[in-house]
């Protein structure tokens, strides 16, 4: 399949790695151009611009946050000029419901498809295609972008027609994962005061109650105390955040707990912590509580 993909952050530059692996010609776009020629070596093609990586039957995007998808997709050359009709457009950044329903109209009306596909699972997953795909959008379009879900992840769940529905779901996990941080370091910074060791008591839990995923991948980051490099940026997590509270506006669902992981964030930030991974923000109940701040 000929796809163009944009947006070779810590997560598109292993996705697009994988399309190439599975035998797609990848023809790969990046705002800063430095990130494209590693791909290249694998065997992409180098995009000259937005428009055009719009030229095969498929455009992902793995931007950042909604600004980037907005003027990737809205702005002069952009994807909504450049992709031709029939072809579809898969969003796998975490972006909110709102811009995944505007996206959803503005494609429609211009005679494109459009999935939005977010995904969960950190770069180390991305690079071993053991992503999970979260997707949603008109049957066929989803049909038709089946094969790179396919190539960059382990399962797929179609969550309906409705793409915005997607992005839900994902911002919704990822409040979870979010929690599960903050309560973990809290629970951590208990026990490390007190001259419990951190991995052994990590080891006990992901053997007992908490064997999952979430626990030994959070607990692990929080124990060694490893911040840098982030997998994922801890302004990036604010988004999230942030994205999780507009969709409880919008639906007047209250969610206290993402209220407070707001101001959790905005600690971190505000004390240099942005490009810290996410998981830093659970470090600061333990700074908190008279040690270091994480770094
Ligand atoms: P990243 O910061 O490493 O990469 C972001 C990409 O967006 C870069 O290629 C950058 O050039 C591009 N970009 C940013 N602003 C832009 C703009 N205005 N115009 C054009 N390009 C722009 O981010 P990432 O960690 O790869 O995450 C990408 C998306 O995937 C985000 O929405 C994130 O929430 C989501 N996500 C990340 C992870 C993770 O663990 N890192 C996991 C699942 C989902």
């Amino acid at each position: 399949m000929r796809i163009g993909f944009i947006g070779l952050g810590n997560m598109g530059a292993a996705m697009a790695a994988n399309l190439l692996k599975a035998g797609h010609e990848v023809t790969a776009y990046n705002r800063s151009a430095d990130k494209v020629a590693p791909l290249v070596a694998q065997g992409a093609r180098a995009a000259t611009s937005v428009a055009d990586a719009c030229q095969g039957d498929i455009v992902i995007t793995m931007l950042a946050n909604d600004d980037a998808v907005e003027a990737v997709t809205f702005g002069a050359d952009g994807i909504l000029a450049g992709l031709s009709a029939g072809a579809v457009h898969v969003s796998s950044s975490t972006i909110s419901v709102a811009l995944a329903e505007r996206l959803t109209a503005a494609h429609s009306e211009a005679g494109h498809g459009f999935v939005s596909a977010p995904v969960f699972g950190r770069p180390e997953a991305a690079a071993a295609a053991k992503l999970f795909v979260v997707a949603a959008g008109k049957s066929a379009a989803v049909a038709t972008a089946s094969p790179i879900f396919d190539a960059i992840g382990q399962r797929t769940f179609v969550v309906g027609e409705a793409p915005e529905a997607a992005s839900l779901v994902k911002i919704s996990g990822n409040f979870l994962i979010a929690s599960v941080i903050e309560s973990l370091g809290e629970a951590m910074a208990l026990v490390g005061k007190a001259g419990v060791d951190k991995q052994q008591y990590l080891e006990l839990l992901t053997s007992t109650l908490f064997d999952a995923p979430v626990y030994r991948t959070y607990g692990g980051l929080l124990a060694r105390e490893t911040f840098t490099p982030a997998g994922f940026a801890a302004t990036l997590g604010l988004k999230d955040v942030k994205l999780a509270l507009s969709a409880g506006e919008q639906l007047q669902v209250p969610l206290p707990v993402a209220s407070l992981l707001r101001d959790r964030f905005l600690t971190l930030l505000a004390t240099g912590g942005g490009d810290l991974d996410w998981s830093a923000v659970g470090a600061l109940s333990a700074w908190e509580a008279g040690g270091k701040p994480p770094a």
